[in-house]
């Protein structure tokens, strides 16, 4: 079997789990134990040197969350992965593993509003500083970078703006300066896109979104490509001695995936955002359903895109599967297999209107999250950005009559029923 290349379902579905040895469980066990058992005080002393690989702590690895791991550098075509408690996690775990006060990120203007407070507020604060550029433009990227850059950071599929980035174009500004090219791939999702194959090094997901699909858990992941050339003299901490870990150099010791050792003992150890192996497994969960979800949420969106646009209550409809839409070319290049469940519209009557929209809605909820089986709406302008001024909505890209749908899995006739009576109200 070892020398055949399967298809994402079945990595989905068997990617770094094989039936429990010791009671033949056919689904994956959970491993919920902080800690485990040492055969002897060599062994003991061999595992804290590095010097084997094993399970000491659930804050540095655990069985369960080892598995979630393996298919998720399976599903992302990367070399190795680990697993954080949030998203959020996921990115301070990932740029901290090669940031350090002193050091400057690019990173597209157009992020999460979590990733953007923790690039232009939390990082400054521990002396690490982000230049915020128009990602539509890869040359942006290029005229920010600095000597002391570590980084080029960007969501392939932003949310909310739901704007495509040109990864090839812009991993390839970060691979002349030297630095990976660090994207937050959790809306597109690894069925819909594998940025590794595209030019970046290093993926994160807040897997809380499409990865868990159930609106239940909260996880992230980070998953390195294992092909970035961490010796090429502008990343000392991955090269030389690691203070806070027994001298060991971690490109030297573990190669292709030191990146990601790194992150687990320098980074997940010490800071300690875990994920807990009950989440873990949920995840594992919903791996396993990821494509069959995917193909039903892209064609659902799509459905919902093509109604909205008919319906004389709508200003504008913002969905990169659409034509016309500015970013479909790049969509159907990153993203051939569908352009996802985010879409974004314009309600006629503005900031009221929206309002009124989202209270008619019956079984679409109002909810701050992306990625659920159930379909679900935000009025920006009334609830994230409410405290911007109307100025200031704009420039985020969040106009007042802008709202915002994750598109679910039911009947599609039902979502428009819904949306539907929903717009009649306005
Ligand atoms: C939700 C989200 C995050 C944060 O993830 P959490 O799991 O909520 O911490 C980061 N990036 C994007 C694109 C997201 O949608």
């Amino acid at each position: 079997m070892a020398d055949r290349e399967f298809g994402f379902e079945t990595l989905a579905l068997h990617a770094g789990q094989i039936p429990d040895r010791e009671t033949g469980a056919r689904a994956a066990p959970i491993y919920q134990t902080t800690s485990f058992v040492f055969d002897s005080a060599d062994h003991a002393a061999s595992l804290f040197n590095l010097q084997t690989f094993g399970n000491v702590y659930t804050r540095l690895s655990n069985p369960t969350t080892a598995m979630f791991e393996q298919r998720m550098a399976a599903l992302e075509g990367g070399r190795a992965a680990v697993a954080t408690a949030s998203g959020q996690a996921a990115e301070m775990v990932a740029l901290l593993n090669i940031c350090q006060a002193g050091d400057h990120i690019v990173s597209s203007s157009k992020l999460y509003g979590g990733t953007h407070t923790m690039l232009a507020v939390n990082f400054p604060k521990l002396g690490i500083e982000a230049t915020l550029v128009d990602p539509d433009d890869p040359e942006n990227f290029r005229r920010a970078i600095r000597p002391n850059t570590k980084a080029v950071f960007s969501e392939t599929l932003g949310n909310p703006a739901i704007n495509m980035i040109d990864i090839a174009a812009v991993g390839a500004v970060a691979r002349e300066a030297g630095v990976p090219f660090v994207v937050d791939n959790t809306a597109a999702s690894p069925y819909l896109c594998q940025p590794l194959q595209h030019g970046a090094d290093i993926v994160v997901h807040s897997a809380t979104k499409f990865i868990g699909g159930h609106g239940t858990t909260m996880g992230g992941v980070v998953v390195e490509s294992g092909k970035f050339p961490w010796d090429n003299g502008r990343f000392p901490s991955m090269t030389e001695p690691s203070a806070g870990y027994h001298g060991v150099r971690f490109y030297e010791t573990f190669g292709d995936f030191a990146f990601t050792m790194k992150a687990r003992m320098e980074v997940l150890r010490v800071f300690g955002p875990a994920i807990a192996p009950f989440n873990a497994w949920l995840l594992l969960q919903g791996l396993e359903t990821l494509p069959v979800r995917m193909e039903r949420h892209c064609a659902n969106t799509m459905g919902v895109a093509q109604f909205l646009r008919g319906h004389p209550l709508v200003a504008w409809v913002n969905y990169p599967g659409l034509p016309d839409n500015p970013y479909h070319a790049l969509t159907t290049r990153y993203m051939p297999k569908g352009a996802g469940a985010l879409l974004s519209f314009g309600i006629r009557g503005g900031y009221e209107a929206g309002v009124k929209f989202i209270e008619g809605l019956q079984f679409v909820s109002h909810l701050a999250n992306i990625g659920d089986a159930k379909s679900l709406v935000i009025h920006p302008a009334s609830t994230t950005h409410r405290q911007l001024s109307e100025a200031d909505q704009v420039k985020a890209g969040v106009p007042p009559d802008m709202v915002r749908l994750s598109i679910g899995l039911e009947t599609l006739d039902d979502i428009l029923w819904d949306v539907d009576q929903a717009l009649s109200g306005t």
